[in-house]
């Protein structure tokens, strides 16, 4: 059975193969969806089309998400292209490197802000650009990390902002809910990509968690992908203002050691 037979998604925020958005672009593909994609800056265009062709996606458009020019204009090719939309995915952001490493307490000003624009503000902008397009209801999914509640060393200003990603999805899901739109987060745990890459000891953060989570492993973009597709299709009809996490079970334990750990001690 496939579960987004006759929906149109439009997908934010795949760089490349490895990114999140490209496994939920793949889950989406194969349960029936038509896509459109959006990637943030000229030199990615090399990189997303041949990705398009492989999943035969004719809407690929450049967005760059701090401005708001861009965000009208991607809407309106969508509106011309598609007519209405069934899903959007929120699948980007960004901070500055030197604010990814280091003391919290150095951020700069200018750092702080635009972490916070292009990674939190910018769903409330597409969410807000997306609602004329569906006026029959619809689904959002945004993509978030467990250093929004807990301290992840040089995590820090996105830490921050993903925060405010998730208090944002839960304002936006009660705005949006009595028009039948639901909005909802996924926490992936650490997958190693290009924006991962820019947080420093990445590696090590994806070894510590790997040996620590509940199933003993990292989890990968298709597993990422799976749990879009259940939130984004019917299986998911119920659900709003949710954060779902998707991290091998990493999240629950309140001290992360393995338990053999402590049986040698
Ligand atoms: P990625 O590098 O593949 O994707 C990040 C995307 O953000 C890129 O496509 C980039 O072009 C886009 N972007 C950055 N600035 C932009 C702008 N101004 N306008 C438009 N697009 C812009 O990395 P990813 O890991 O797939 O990241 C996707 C999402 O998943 C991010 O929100 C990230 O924080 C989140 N996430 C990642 C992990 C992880 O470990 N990789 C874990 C939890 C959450």
């Amino acid at each position: 059975m496939k579960l987004l037979e006759g929906k149109k998604a439009l997908i934010f925020g795949i760089a490349n193969k490895h990114s999140i958005a490209w496994g939920i672009a793949q889950a989406f593909h194969e349960h029936g969806a038509e896509l459109g994609f959006s990637y943030g800056i000229p030199q990615l265009e090399k990189r997303v089309e041949p990705l398009a062709e492989e999943l035969d996606v004719r809407f690929v458009e450049m967005c760059d998400v701090t401005k708001d020019e861009d965000i009208a204009a991607v809407f309106q090719k969508a509106a011309d292209h598609f007519g209405q939309i069934d899903i959007l995915v929120h699948s980007l952001a960004f901070a500055p490197q030197e604010e990814l490493a280091g003391r919290f307490v150095e951020t700069s000003r200018s750092g702080f802000a635009l972490a916070l624009d292009i990674s939190a503000y910018s769903l409330v902008a597409l969410v807000r650009a997306a609602e004329p397009l569906m006026p029959n209801g619809g689904s959002v999914v945004t993509m978030t990390y467990y250093g929004s509640e807990k301290v992840v060393p040089h995590y820090n200003v996105m830490g921050v902002a993903k925060a405010a990603l998730e208090a944002s999805v839960r304002y936006l899901a009660a705005d949006l809910g009595p028009t039948g739109i639901r909005v909802n987060a996924i926490s992936a745990g650490p997958i190693k990509t290009l924006a991962a890459s820019g947080v420093a000891g990445f590696r090590k953060m994806l070894g510590y968690v790997g040996e620590r989570a509940p199933l003993r492993r990292n989890v990968n973009q298709e597993e990422v992908g799976r749990t879009a597709l259940w939130l984004c299709s019917d299986l998911g009809s119920g659900i709003t203002g949710e954060v779902v996490y998707v991290d091998a079970g990493y999240h629950i334990l309140g001290m992360p050691e393995p338990p053999e750990k402590w049986e040698q001690t």
